[in-house]
């Protein structure tokens, strides 16, 4: 989202339908109101309603973009619900206790599908999405550091943490904001994601934790999260250097637990401390909803816990906003009740077929080479097969969007910078005859691409976008 600034174009109006003015004979405009200044005075509600619903007209259809993990469908009941709650603020836990006890009951939910040794131990929150999670946990790793050290900080050592360079952006925006060293484990031929010994080698007494993320963005690959521990307690064995582990399950965690329940990668590992998820995507709840979960009170420092009294009560909280809507919370539990365990496994498990049906079809096409086959996360990446001269990523995700089909081209990181690849999120509501309709769509293209006389995209980053 680009930070915003004014145009330049104070003096632009809104196109003003003759048919606002006749139909309101009381309120009716008969001047156009401004674009980029307060009008002077107010607008009758329809047709302030028609200027603005006609200008989000050409927002795109949501079902047909592949480049986004946020959901973008759910039960009209589950709208109902957030309707009814559009009014209530999360921070006011005393006057909304009901809304609170929710939120308690999904964290107990979450940390009983993690496995917390001990779920009642295990402290966590709601959050506006799993970039606030990653701030909050990495807040209590780098405390956890400052106590450690806390006869030389903050004035000798410098924090780091060691992650994959594949981390999303919110990691990135965490070490910025907090003055923390990004430690980047680069991408190796065909590893595009962390690697536990590397990750073990650039920890020390400094590091703060390494962040371990289950559904990696770029492709949809789990990183080893075990074997990050096992590096890391092996480290502890040779230095007595502890580092704890955060897993970023912004995806994953609400996938694995249901899909893949023998991969072992929550706290039933002792080195995981913390983990994160995003409700807003493979939780199934519209945007905004994230979580953070402690494995235990001794995780979290207590001085990052904020207790006000002045909206009544003493409610202790810990989160980056004060005010925050409480109907995401609401719908979130109301689609942990909907679904239930077995009902999570078959929209996983459905989401998961389509994704992997669908990176078999493009295989077949003969001109792409899979990276990844949805077999995790219900994403996959792919590039052009290394014989095709004739049109790169680029041009497919343009000559897609042709057809309304959002599929993001994007260049890896270090040290892939040579490999660009296009990446498919599938989510509930994205159907196999959906699927089959983009295969179909591709295939028609694919006779244009290979008569190209070579690659056409000439402004890569404009032709697509990464969307996280
Ligand atoms: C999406 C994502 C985030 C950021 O989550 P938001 O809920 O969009 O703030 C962080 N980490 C990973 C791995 C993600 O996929």
């Amino acid at each position: 989202m680009p930070l915003h600034q004014p145009q330049g174009e104070p003096d632009r109006r809104l196109a003003l339908n003759p048919f606002f003015g006749e139909a309101d004979p009381v309120g009716g405009m008969t001047e156009a109101p401004p674009k980029h200044r307060l009008p002077a005075g107010p607008l009758p509600p329809s047709s302030a309603y028609q200027l603005v619903h006609d200008e989000l007209m050409l927002d795109g259809n949501s079902r047909l973009n592949l480049a986004t993990f946020v959901t973008t469908w759910m039960e009209p009941q589950a709208g109902v619900l957030m309707g009814e709650c559009r009014d209530k603020n999360m921070i006011d836990k005393d006057e909304y206790p009901r809304t609170a006890e929710l939120e308690r009951r999904c964290v107990a939910m979450l940390a009983d599908l993690w496995n917390a040794p001990d779920p009642a131990a295990a402290v966590g929150c709601s959050t506006t999405g799993s970039s606030e999670a990653c701030m909050l946990a990495g807040m209590a790793l780098k405390r956890r550091w400052a106590r450690r050290h806390r006869d030389r900080y903050p004035a000798a050592a410098r924090p780091n943490l060691v992650m994959g360079v594949n981390v999303q952006v919110c990691w990135e925006k965490f070490c910025t904001f907090w003055e923390v060293e990004a430690r980047l484990v680069p991408m190796e031929g065909d590893r595009f994601h962390l690697d536990p010994q590397a990750a073990a080698e650039l920890c020390d007494e400094n590091t703060i934790g390494v962040v371990a993320v289950l559904g990696s963005t770029f492709d949809g690959s789990y990183e080893p999260v075990a074997e990050v521990c096992a590096a890391l307690d092996a480290l502890q064995e040779r230095t007595g250097i502890d580092v704890p582990v955060h897993v970023d399950g912004a995806s994953g965690a609400m996938v694995a637990p249901f899909i893949d329940e023998d991969l072992v990668w929550d706290f039933r590992l002792p080195r995981v401390s913390s983990i994160n998820t995003s409700g807003h995507k493979y939780g199934l709840v519209y945007p905004g909803v994230g979580w953070a979960l402690w494995r235990s009170p001794a995780e979290l420092p207590e001085e990052l816990v904020f207790r006000v009294n002045y909206l009544g009560g003493d409610m202790p909280t810990f989160a980056l906003n004060f005010s925050r809507p409480g109907a995401q919370v609401v719908a979130q539990y109301y689609t942990f009740l909907r679904l239930g365990r077995a009902g999570y496994r078959a929209v996983q498990q459905t989401t998961r077929d389509v994704a992997r049906g669908l990176a078999e079809h493009i295989e077949a096409l003969g001109d792409f080479r899979l990276l990844t086959r949805g077999d995790e996360l219900p994403v996959f990446a792919f590039t052009t097969a290394p014989e095709v001269r004739n049109f790169d990523v680029f041009d497919v995700s343009r000559r897609l969007r042709e057809r309304g089909w959002l599929v993001p081209a994007y260049t890896f990181p270090a040290n892939r910078q040579d490999l660009s690849v296009l990446r498919v999120v599938c989510r509930n509501g994205f159907s196999t005859d959906l699927a089959d309709l983009l295969v179909e769509d591709l295939g028609r293209l694919m006779p244009e691409l290979r008569a190209q006389p070579g690659p056409l995209t000439q402004d890569k980053e404009a032709a697509t976008a990464f969307h996280h």
